[in-house]
């Protein structure tokens, strides 16, 4: 039976905590959205139901993630996680606040924390206020983002105003004074009425208090480094194999394909590296724009008659200034979305007609869209490549073993495309 249920209001937030869960032992299996049916889940111990919630208008987050919640506890899950992302993306509506709220009343329960802090990404939090890489939150860039501008670095100020209950703080000075001081800050704050707490955490000590203080609350909510100090708490109580290899998959098959839709900074550098070594079809956006399912197919034609034992790399991510040139002349929705479709065809058509069992995708939104493509249900989740990108493997209605790295933008290293492929063999 699964321990843990997980809700992550993204997916490549998803599969970042699901790679933390499975290196803090847990065997853990990743869905897109909430499955119709139940799934078999003997040798399970950690479920994440990722959601698109974080954009979407509050209520809707709300009934999205109710039904995730309800699907988890009908699988057995015997503690439930909120994941959100470790700069606390959210608007003065929510969805933090509001998602949290609703799962706390459907679990009859009156107390849960809010825990960011990521300190292996630099993420921390101190008083309540949360730095990314060492600055405040609203010095951090975070201020500009398109969706949810993040104005203010002090968490019990943004809270607030999304929910309807109490928010209060958990300290670092009574963190240092271990799990029995926190358990105990932990009752107080209840007795006054406290229903949402935010934590401090400065260094992976911290979580590791945390997750024993917080061992037994029915509901947590949390970036993805408190799943480090939860599975501490469950792997000393027996719960969770003290040893063994949770990130264990069926050895990859099929040829290699790297797709990129990002056009973060960090991918950029990874594609220079990458074209240097793997043949690579550029994909470019205006054309696209122009010329739509012709060039899709030429992409296509072009990777069947490449070497099987070498990687391909399709890519449309572009520098600024080309995205921007694009942006104008066609709209900068219709050309994301252009591309994503298209980079979900290519998905197909390369791991159904050509035989592509390891694909490597660059950007959250592509990501998805390529997911979506090849209707993929369930992820298992694997070793880790870089910090919050792990192998993960879906085995299609085929049988056939697809293993999938989902990268996020501006994850991984500058050879990130190179050492993936070491870390799956
Ligand atoms: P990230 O994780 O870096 O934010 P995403 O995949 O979430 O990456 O978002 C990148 C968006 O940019 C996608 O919608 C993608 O289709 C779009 N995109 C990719 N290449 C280009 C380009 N050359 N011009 C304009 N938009 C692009």
């Amino acid at each position: 039976m699964p321990l843990i249920g997980c809700i992550a209001d993204d997916l490549t937030g998803a599969t970042d905590l699901a790679s933390m869960l499975v290196q803090g032992g847990a065997r853990t299996l990743q869905v897109m959205g909430v499955p119709s049916a139940p799934l078999e889940t003997a040798d399970i111990d950690a479920l994440v139901v990722a959601l698109k919630s974080r954009s979407l208008p509050p209520t809707e987050a709300v009934r999205e993630s109710l039904r995730a919640l309800a699907w988890l506890h009908r699988q057995g899950c015997r503690q439930f996680y909120f994941k959100y992302c470790s700069t606390f993306d959210s608007t003065a509506e929510g969805n933090i606040g509001p998602v949290t709220d609703a799962l706390l009343a459907a679990l009859d329960s009156d107390f849960t924390v809010a825990c960011p802090g990521y300190p292996e990404n630099r993420r921390t939090v101190f008083n309540g206020y949360l730095f990314a890489d060492g600055v405040p939150l609203n010095e951090s860039g975070m201020q500009d983002h398109p969706l949810t501008p993040m104005n203010d670095a002090n968490l019990v100020r943004v809270l607030k105003p999304q929910t309807r209950r109490p928010v209060g703080l958990l300290d670092y000075a009574t963190l240092r004074r271990g799990v029995a001081a926190t358990r105990a800050r932990i009752a107080e704050l209840r007795t006054a009425g406290i229903g949402i707490a935010i934590c401090d955490s400065i260094d992976d000590a911290d979580l590791e208090t945390l997750g024993r203080a917080c061992v037994d609350l029915p509901l947590v909510t949390a970036g993805s480094g408190l799943a480090l100090g939860l599975t501490t708490a469950w792997r000393d109580r027996g719960a969770l194999p003290a040893s063994g290899d949770a990130a264990s998959l069926l050895p990859p098959r099929g040829r290699r394909a790297i797709l990129s839709g990002s056009c973060s900074r960090a991918t950029l550098a990874q594609l220079q590296q990458a074209r240097a070594l793997y043949p690579s079809f550029h994909l470019e956006a205006g054309e696209l724009m122009e010329r739509g399912n012709g060039l899709v197919a030429e992409a296509i034609a072009w990777s069947a008659v490449q070497h099987a034992d070498q990687a391909v790399l399709i890519s449309a991510s572009s520098p600024p200034d080309e995205v921007r040139r694009v942006q104008e002349r066609f709209g900068g929705l219709a050309v994301g979305e252009r591309i994503e479709h298209a980079l979900g065809e290519i998905a197909r058509a390369l791991v159904y007609r050509q035989d592509v069992g390891q694909l490597l995708v660059t950007g959250g939104e592509t990501s998805g869209a390529v997911v979506r493509a090849l209707k993929v249900g369930g992820l298992r989740i694997g070793p880790r490549i870089d910090p919050g990108v792990p192998w993960t493997q879906a085995i299609g209605d085929d049988g056939k073993v697809l293993s999938l790295a989902l990268k996020s933008g501006n994850f991984g290293s500058v050879d990130f495309m190179v050492k993936a492929w070491e870390a799956l063999a």
